[in-house]
């Protein structure tokens, strides 16, 4: 035990009592608050990810989560800045819960904890494509995905729909991809 040397280095600010418990303690000393022992874990997202979101009004930019090896697309949630560092850098997906305001670490009440495997934003920076292990379900009514069972009616179209269809589906979708 080096009492010289932790007291030459704490000190100034430790005060008697800290070095009595020094002094009478084997373990090894935890290190003050700003006490430097190496580079800080990031507690901001990387900027050259932040300049590259496009965020809403809210600081929002929306995740989709797909089941990495089915390809079931499992649900759609929101990230900020920070829940994204969270999903990143942790190996579980965060979200912020725009009903609660406040993070939400899925899985952490229900167990179905979604694993990740890869984060992707899309060509425009407005979204993000999250694929994940998913455990159990992802639907917080308890289906496996949040869209089971939740059809909507649709007209199906086809490739082979007939030239004059295909016609006006080529003139619209010029419009469309123009005006994004
Ligand atoms: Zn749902």
């Amino acid at each position: 035990m080096t009492v010289g040397v932790t007291e030459k280095g704490r000190g100034r600010a430790a005060g008697l009592a800290v070095l009595d418990w020094i002094a009478m303690s084997e373990q090894p000393i935890p290190p003050l608050s700003g006490a430097s022992t190496g580079p800080e874990p990031a507690t901001e997202l990387a900027s050259d990810v932040a300049s590259r979101l496009k965020r809403d009004d809210h600081g929002l930019v929306a995740a989709v989560i797909q089941q990495h090896d089915t390809g079931e697309v499992l649900m759609l949630g929101w990230m900020d800045d920070e829940a994204l560092r969270r999903t990143l850098t942790t190996g579980r997906v965060t979200f912020w819960s725009r009903s609660r305001q406040e993070y939400w670490r899925k899985g952490d009440t229900s167990g179905h904890v979604q694993w990740v495997k890869s984060v992707a934003l899309d060509c425009d920076g407005d979204a993000l494509l999250v694929r994940v292990d998913q455990v159990g379900a992802a639907c917080h009514t308890g289906t496996r995905t949040c869209f089971d069972g939740r059809e909507l009616p649709a007209v199906v179209g086809s490739r082979d729909a007939g030239p004059a269809a295909a016609e006006e589906l080529t003139a619209d979708d010029t419009t469309t991809e123009g005006a994004r």
